[in-house]
């Protein structure tokens, strides 16, 4: 049994049997009779350390692990998956437009960057004031610790 988020969709976490060797079994279907406890482990190959009694409650609070541990952070730094729709059908919608009426699309494109640059700054703002480390902001963003330092420094408390 695994459990997942849409928002997360890299991420499926299950409780693995740990083997006699202290190793945790590759995935909660690689079923052994002889496996001494439970950790939490994740698709991502992330697996945590505590170990939970080789019983079916072992097995819940090792998921609720997965929950707390591992897939509630990531969840609060993912963007809803219903907004990331519709942000690529915005992209997609602009890309024919820009093709069939360019003028048109441009007007469009200047008005989505001046709110774009806005918001972006106010994001990176925010972040910081809840105490998002630089190389946070970069990975949010996808780019570098530095280049995020470098972009954003005169906007955020560096
Ligand atoms: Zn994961």
């Amino acid at each position: 049994m695994t459990f997942e988020s849409p928002d997360i969709p890299d991420h499926k976490g299950f409780a693995a049997p740990v083997l006699p060797t202290g190793e945790p079994a590759p995935s909660a279907e690689a079923f052994t009779r002889t496996f001494v406890g439970y950790q939490a482990a994740c698709s991502c190959e992330w697996t945590d350390r505590r170990r939970f009694p080789a019983t079916p409650e072992g097995a819940k609070e090792a998921e609720y692990r997965w929950w707390s541990r591992h897939a509630a952070p990531l969840m609060a730094a993912a963007p809803p998956g219903e907004l990331v729709a519709k942000s690529n059908l915005l992209c997609e919608r602009i890309v024919k437009l820009a093709a069939e009426r360019p003028l048109a699309a441009l007007t469009l494109l200047s008005q989505v960057e001046s709110w774009q640059r806005t918001l972006l700054d106010q994001a990176v703002t925010r972040a910081r004031e809840a105490g998002a480390s630089w190389a946070q902001v970069g990975e949010a963003m996808g780019i570098s610790k530095q280049s995020a330092h470098e972009r954003f420094r005169t906007h955020a408390n560096s």
